[in-house]
């Protein structure tokens, strides 16, 4: 396929698949107006992630780098009524914004933001656990540390996806190999298609979204 097939088929998939409601739309424009980078899920994404959680029975999910929290949004409407969404934010401005949407959403009941770095955060929530997913969208660099604590708190059958698997494009540049945010993202692919424990893909949707089944055994 030329690449202007491939654009019309992009935009082909987002007029059916990524449309968003007022309540997203005025997420990312918050985001926009508070000086965030627009580094949130597309629409399209959103939708796949719901997807996933539905087909995978999703009940406690945990989400790493909350931004405005436009992807919990997505998470959390998908959840059932005793459902409970658990979002890691480093930055207080952003988890507070998070908040916000979470309100306007309806969704304040089952989605909890807590303030922190994610891997110092992480070992504590494991007396919390198991889960049932995991939606990893923090530091780059820390997604195989991430993927370590997944396979150990995510119950078997559990879900992990991973946002930005493709780096734009990155990981397949010969001069980006030793950027650190990259090699934390091959890495972390790397291990989901190795780990005997994994059953996994990357979905070429946007960015690319790593998916992995936790398979039984330690
Ligand atoms: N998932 C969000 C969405 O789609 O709406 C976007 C998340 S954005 C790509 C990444 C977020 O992770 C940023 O808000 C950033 O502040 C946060 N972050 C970065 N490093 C972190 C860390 N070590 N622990 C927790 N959050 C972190």
């Amino acid at each position: 396929m030329d690449q202007s097939t491939i654009d019309r088929l992009n935009d082909y998939l987002h007029d059916l698949f990524g449309q968003e409601d007022e309540v997203l739309k005025a997420i990312r424009a918050r985001a926009l107006d508070e000086g965030f980078p627009q580094i949130q899920i597309r629409p399209e994404e959103g939708l796949m992630l719901q997807f996933l959680l539905k087909a995978n029975d999703a009940r406690r999910v945990i989400e790493l780098g909350t931004l405005a929290g436009y992807s919990g949004v997505w998470i959390g409407r998908i959840l059932p009524e005793d459902g409970q969404l658990i979002t890691l934010e480093i930055d207080e401005e952003r988890a507070e914004v998070a908040r916000e949407s979470f309100r306007q959403a309806g969704l304040s009941d089952r989605v909890q933001v807590r303030v922190g770095d994610a891997l110092s955060l992480l070992p504590g929530l494991s007396a919390e656990g198991p889960f049932d997913a995991i939606f990893i969208d923090a530091i780059k660099s820390e997604y195989p540390a991430y993927l370590a604590w997944a396979v150990d708190n995510i119950r078997v059958g559990g879900l992990i996806v991973a946002h930005n698997a493709f780096r734009r494009g990155k990981i397949v540049e010969p001069a980006a190999q030793h950027d650190d945010l990259v090699r934390g993202t091959l890495a972390f692919n790397r291990q989901i298609s190795e780990d005997p424990r994994l059953l996994g893909s990357i979905i070429p949707l946007g960015d690319g979204l790593a998916v992995a089944v936790r398979l039984a055994g330690s």
